[in-house]
């Protein structure tokens, strides 16, 4: 009932080459169905992306956006300018926007809603730091950061939203979370969204995210509670992406 979704963060890489491949490879390209398919390039190349990805499973997607819709806000892009490229998604609370650039659960608040309101599907990115689970406060943490934002939504906003569970200590490090462990805080995710509404809990989808790659994916893949992956590093090359794709 819940339908896979593999999405491929490029965050600060890529180039028109890499679009146009990525365009070539998916195309008439075999997928398991059903499943969605989705690259965030960086913004310059979300035109080149819109045309290399139109024939092709590839839907497109950003990685951030502003809150506002337009304004003096130098060197940031609204929801509605990402829309006019044909973006579907965009990705909010990533680990490395909470991190580097401050972004705080308020903040990843009003860019969900930003998105919502150009009719943009939010990824709302949630995940523990090392420290924080070495602790024993990773429940506590991700559910945190998961209520922040879903307690605040209409019913039907909330149908919109897909969330990615990634640990921070599993981002870009190589170290992945084990299924087991990937499954219990998934599972606590929709436990949590259960005691609200147990209709959208049963359709709402989790995505997982940490050091994701051909060779691990069908494992995680296939956790009761897991719909998809976000994935960094191994959405740079081609191959390894359509692996992680098949293993869907
Ligand atoms: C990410 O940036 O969302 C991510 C999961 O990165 P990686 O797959 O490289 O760990």
């Amino acid at each position: 009932m819940r339908k896979p979704l593999i999405a491929g963060n490029w965050k600060m890489n890529g180039s028109k080459e890499l679009v146009e491949s990525f365009g070539r490879a998916f195309t008439d390209i075999d997928l398991p169905s059903p499943l969605e398919v989705v690259i965030h390039p960086p913004f310059p190349y979300l035109d080149a992306a819109r045309e290399a990805f139109a024939n092709s499973a590839i839907e497109l997607g950003a990685q951030t956006l502003n809150p506002l819709h337009s304004g003096a806000r130098t060197g940031e892009v609204s929801g509605q300018m990402l829309k006019e490229f044909g973006v579907a998604y965009v990705l909010v609370g990533h680990s490395e926007r909470r991190q580097l650039y401050r972004e705080d659960d308020e903040q990843v608040y009003d860019r969900v809603i930003a998105a919502l309101s150009v009719g943009i599907k939010p990824i709302l990115c949630i995940g523990e730091t090392l420290e924080e689970r070495d602790a024993g406060r990773t429940e506590e943490v991700v559910l945190r950061q998961v209520g922040y934002v879903m307690a605040r939504l209409e019913p039907e906003q909330r149908r919109e939203m897909t969330l990615a569970y990634e640990p921070v200590w599993a981002i870009g490090t190589g170290r992945t979370a084990t299924p087991e462990q990937a499954q219990q805080v998934m599972a606590a995710i929709r436990g949590y969204q259960a005691g609200f509404d147990r209709e959208l809990a049963a359709g709402l989808r989790l995505l997982y995210g940490g050091s994701m790659n051909a060779a691990n994916a069908r494992e995680l893949l296939a956790q009761q509670d897991i719909d998809g992956g976000l994935i960094g590093g191994a959405s740079l090359k081609v191959d390894d992406f359509t692996a992680i794709c098949q293993s869907a």
